[in-house]
């Protein structure tokens, strides 16, 4: 099996087998566009990768670490970490490459996905193969100028802003030469069309013919939806016949995607079956504040002897406090947990207890003290095996053998505290 087979496996939208068992999440690190696509109204996500509806939260590229992190926790198989917007990737270029930086190094086997309309993607080839991403979407409308010049109202290019044909003659030369360009670098390209009737829906076959040529992998064709505030409302949207007629046009020319969800530019879960809380948490993370390393040098660790993770929050009567220094991991304290009975609040005062701690680790916790205490900025960690292994992740950056969600310790079941405070 070859590099792309093989990563095209692993991937969702690019493999309808993994659609049923690899999730994937966008994160929305990127608010701005450089480009005024008709059928686009700003206050709602990039209709390239996204169904218009409801604007979504921005995270900068720390929040959007701390996010994934907390997301990987919680789901068993999060394979695909993708950066579609709100707005463009690449009109905030700096933020999508930190973002994907800071995940890649902690946790190296993940696939990384751009979703992007192209214009300023070139620059960022070389980097994007450096950082491993291994699948790009280029959404292309149309090839021919004057066809393009009438989905877009300008494109910014150069801190330049161009309109009409002089604007389409400036996107399309950047659009085409990315294709080669990603192939080059072994990365999966996957165009994307929205169909708009009147506009490009004869025309759609032909972009699907030279992106195929230039060695694109897969294509896409999105029928536009006709959304409130933009050039395009009134245009009528494209009828099944239309999208079934289009799709079987670009059959003959490249292989087609036929299980996209269009999902928003902050979807989380498997294709089709979103987590539903997310927004709740994309706007706790959203708020977070970066923390120093002085702020919070320690990781406390539920333990029995000092040696492995082995204790659930609820039953610790104590905790181990460690910190980083030259000579390796060194023991600082011991801290005695909060009384039980107090409920919520319990939590609230573990979460001070931690206040200078980055990290929790523990071999099993409930829900509701895990949202707590991470929402007060420590991050819980569910592990068994050695201490060191856990404070390796913490601050080395690498991945932790966190425990499989179905083995992890269910409250109550072998319990030796009161069993009822952790649910
Ligand atoms: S590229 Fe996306 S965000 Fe930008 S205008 Fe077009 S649809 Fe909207
Ligand atoms: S929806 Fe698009 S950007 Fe998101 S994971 Fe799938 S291909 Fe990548």
């Amino acid at each position: 099996m070859t590099k792309e087979t093989n990563t095209i496996a692993a991937h969702p939208c690019f493999d309808k087998e993994a659609k049923h068992s690899h999730a994937r999440v966008h994160l929305p690190v990127a608010p701005s566009c450089n480009i005024q696509c008709n059928y686009c109204n700003r206050q709602f996500d990039c209709v390239n990768e996204s169904r218009p509806g409801v604007t979504s939260t921005v995270l900068k590229p720390f929040q959007a670490f701390e996010y994934f992190r907390a997301l990987h926790d919680k789901l068993d198989n999060l394979s695909v970490v993708g950066i579609a917007g709100p707005g463009d990737p690449f009109a905030n270029a700096e933020e999508t490459l930190e973002t994907m930086e800071r995940i890649k190094s902690a946790y190296p086997d993940k696939l990384f996905c751009v979703s992007t309309n192209g214009l300023n993607l070139f620059p960022h080839i070389d980097k994007l193969a450096q950082v491993g991403v291994s699948h790009v979407t280029i959404t292309i409308n149309a090839i021919d100028p004057a066809i393009t010049a009438s989905v877009y109202k300008w494109v910014r290019f150069n801190k330049k802003v161009y309109r009409g044909i002089e604007g389409a003659k400036v996107l399309l030369e950047q659009q085409l030469k990315c294709i080669p360009a990603l192939k080059e670098k072994g990365i999966i390209v996957k165009i994307n069309s929205v169909i708009m009737p009147g506009i490009n829906d004869e025309h759609i076959v032909e972009v699907a013919r030279v992106c195929a040529d230039l060695g694109a992998d897969v294509f896409n064709c999105i029928p536009m939806i006709a959304t409130k505030g933009t050039e395009f409302e009134n245009l009528k949207q494209p009828d099944s016949k239309m999208v079934f007629k289009t799709r079987m046009q670009v059959s003959e020319h490249i292989e087609l995607m036929s299980h996209c969800s269009r999902c928003r530019a902050d979807a989380a879960g498997l294709l089709g079956k979103d987590l539903k809380d997310t927004h709740v948490m994309l706007k706790e993370f959203a708020k977070r504040e970066p923390f120093t390393e002085q702020e919070r040098p320690y990781v406390a660790v539920a333990t029995r002897e000092g040696l492995l993770v082995n204790m659930h929050l609820g039953e610790a009567k104590s905790f181990y406090i460690y910190r980083q220094s030259p000579k390796g991991f060194q023991f600082v304290e011991e801290r005695a947990a909060p009384p039980t009975g107090t409920g919520d609040n319990r939590w609230l005062d573990m979460a001070k207890l931690m206040k200078d701690c980055r990290a929790l680790l523990v071999s099993g916790v409930g829900e509701n003290p895990k949202v707590i205490i991470n929402s007060c900025g420590t991050r819980i960690i569910e592990m068994t095996g050695l201490i060191d292994e856990g404070l390796d992740g913490i601050y080395n950056h690498k991945p932790i053998r966190s425990i499989a969600k179905q083995d992890a310790f269910r409250c109550g079941s072998n319990c030796k505290g009161n069993a009822q405070g952790c649910a």
